[in-house]
């Protein structure tokens, strides 16, 4: 507790691995805290081959764990706990956390976005028993199984292209009659003799014994309800911030989304946000990594500013 950090980065994924590194390589002495897996979202996708450079290994877990390195390399350190609240009454901030306390004189926000649920029924009562938010975690308890995909983004389009390599079939359920996912990541779909894409769906309810049985669908044009058995699903239908934490704190919008300057800079002086918590108009690694390193550098700015070294 006596250490005070020069930069406190709350989340572990992609935009709070960046700002570590800059941070490090700037020879300030930065701390990551997650409390959840490192890597975040993208620690959890398969298929990243948006990335520049990520060409031999483009799975999401293997460019987290190299990010991850090389902040370390330079000298971040890392911590596994939950920020609860914070002290700001003087210039050097005191982050709560759920096991003590740590101070630091700037903060850099990169705690990202999480998975929405569908709100259908049978989706509470059958998480882990069938419904899943996460293929990589859990797409090799369906092999050779059959399953549906709620969604048409990027997340959606890309985890059944990753689920075709366990299940029999995947059958992707889309609310619309064109995906919202990238046209290179909707081509690959369509082209695979695995995936079945059903239109203008949703699902009304996932039911089962015990584990998933079918879910019931509801044609958005005709009205027509249908049964269709499947042994899972697998629910992508968009993320919301986690920002909760901050809320009061920091100046965010009707969603939760932070909103920051071009710099980084939130409405408090010595925080910053990166990556996919604040309000930007694209949320990919590449964007997250990039806010990252400039909010680094901000948080270095004003360091200098406000403690002259
Ligand atoms: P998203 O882009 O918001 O897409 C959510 C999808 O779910 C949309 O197709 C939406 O339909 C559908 N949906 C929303 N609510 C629904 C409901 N109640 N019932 C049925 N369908 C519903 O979310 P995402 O795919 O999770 O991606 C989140 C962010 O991460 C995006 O910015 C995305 O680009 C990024 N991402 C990028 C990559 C990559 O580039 N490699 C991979 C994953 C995620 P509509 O289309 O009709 O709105």
């Amino acid at each position: 507790m006596d250490k005070t950090y020069d930069v406190a980065i709350i989340g572990g994924g992609p935009a709070g691995f960046s700002a570590g590194l800059y941070a490090s390589r700037g020879k300030m002495s930065a701390v990551i805290i997650e409390k959840g897996k490192w890597g975040g979202q993208a620690g959890t996708t398969e298929e990243l081959e948006n990335y520049p450079g990520s060409i031999e290994h483009p799975t999401g877990p293997s460019l987290m764990e190299r990010m991850k390195n090389q902040a370390e390399a330079f000298g971040t350190e890392f911590i596994r706990d939950e920020v609860l609240g914070f002290d700001l009454s003087d210039k050097v901030k005191v982050l709560k956390l759920k096991n003590g306390e740590l101070k630091a004189r700037s903060i850099i926000i990169a705690s990202g976005a999480q998975y929405t649920n569908l709100g259908a029924p049978g989706e509470d009562t059958f998480r882990g028993k069938g419904v899943s938010y996460c293929a990589t975690c859990d797409a090799d308890f369906f092999t050779e199984l059959e399953v549906v995909v709620i969604g048409g983004g990027d997340a959606a389009v890309e985890e059944a292209i990753y689920l075709t390599k366990f299940a029999e079939k995947v059958t992707i359920v889309h609310r619309r009659d064109e995906f919202r996912a990238a046209k290179s990541i909707a081509e690959k779909a369509l082209a695979n003799e695995k995936i079945k894409v059903i239109w203008d769906t949703v699902p009304e309810e996932i039911y089962g014994d015990g584990i998933v049985e079918g879910v019931k669908l509801k044609n958005v044009k005709t009205g027509e309800i249908t049964d269709y058995r499947t042994d899972g699903v697998f629910i992508f239908v968009g993320t919301k911030p986690i920002s909760d934490f901050v809320k009061g704190i920091v100046d965010m919008d009707a969603k939760g989304y932070i909103i920051t300057d071009a710099e980084m800079k939130t409405s408090v002086e010595g925080i910053f946000a990166a990556g996919d918590v604040r309000i930007t108009p694209l949320r990919q690694v590449i964007t997250a990594a990039a806010d990252g390193a400039i909010a680094a550098i901000g948080a270095e700015k004003y360091i200098e500013k406000t403690f002259g070294h």
